[in-house]
């Protein structure tokens, strides 16, 4: 496992857990408004893997579950074997991802290795690659029917941005995701580790009308950080 970051404790990352989260280095996107530039690019050294467990089986009884965000973590192909590690202490496991590891996922889920996954819904499909910086065709659709459909516990996210987030996407963000369980419009916060600089948040009032447009296809879609 390629691990850059590890978050000892946390209260906000698994909602209603202690959480440990662990940053994973890497990732198949470059989200200009991302805010793990260090993690992206591979700046930061890598935490040995027996630091992080070791760290992990002598908070047990203190934490209860750990998040893996990144980074896209489902980039590691040992990832299955280090969460059964982790879930072998008796952590609840929760999965921040970008959705472009289909297979990885289906793996993670049907070995019950994860208990509930974070989604980001970057934007419309015919906006993935500019609002991702990519050029390759990624099959979003499959992992979004998969995640709605598999039994764990879910939620998808998207972050605003006032360069990529139209009235129309949001419109086309609300069929891709029709039924869905659970969405968090996340407002966007300029940073010095930010991968681009001079991107702009959506404001509050244009974040509720995009809300308004969503609950009608999602039900409980919610701002955060608003
Ligand atoms: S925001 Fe997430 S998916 Fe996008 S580059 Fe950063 S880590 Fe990767």
């Amino acid at each position: 496992m390629k691990i850059s970051g590890l978050q000892k404790v946390s209260l906000v990352d698994f909602d209603g857990h202690i959480s440990a989260t662990i940053f994973t280095r890497g990732c198949n996107f470059a989200c200009p408004y991302c805010h793990n530039s260090r993690l992206v690019k591979g700046i930061d050294d890598i935490i040995p893997e027996n630091e992080v467990l070791e760290y992990l089986e002598k908070r047990k009884n203190v934490l209860d579950s750990v998040v893996i965000s990144g980074g896209e973590p489902t980039l590691n192909p040992d990832l299955p074997a280090f969460i059964k590690e982790i879930k072998d202490m008796g952590y609840k496991i929760k999965l921040d991802t970008n959705g472009t590891n289909l297979s990885m996922l289906k793996n993670l889920i049907e070995n019950q290795l994860i208990d509930y996954v974070a989604m980001d819904i970057k934007n419309s499909i015919e906006k993935y690659n500019t609002t991702t910086n990519t050029n390759t065709h990624w099959n979003i659709k499959d992992t979004i029917e998969y995640i709605m459909n598999c039994g764990i516990d879910y939620e998808f996210r998207t972050t605003l941005i006032k360069q990529y987030h139209t009235r129309e996407d949001i419109t086309k963000i609300a069929e891709l995701i029709k039924g869905a369980k659970k969405l968090f419009l996340q407002k966007f916060v300029d940073n010095e580790n930010c991968l681009q600089s001079g991107l702009d948040p959506i404001d509050k009032d244009t974040a509720e009308q995009f809300a308004s447009i969503l609950r009608k296809n999602i039900y409980n879609t919610y701002l955060r950080g608003y």
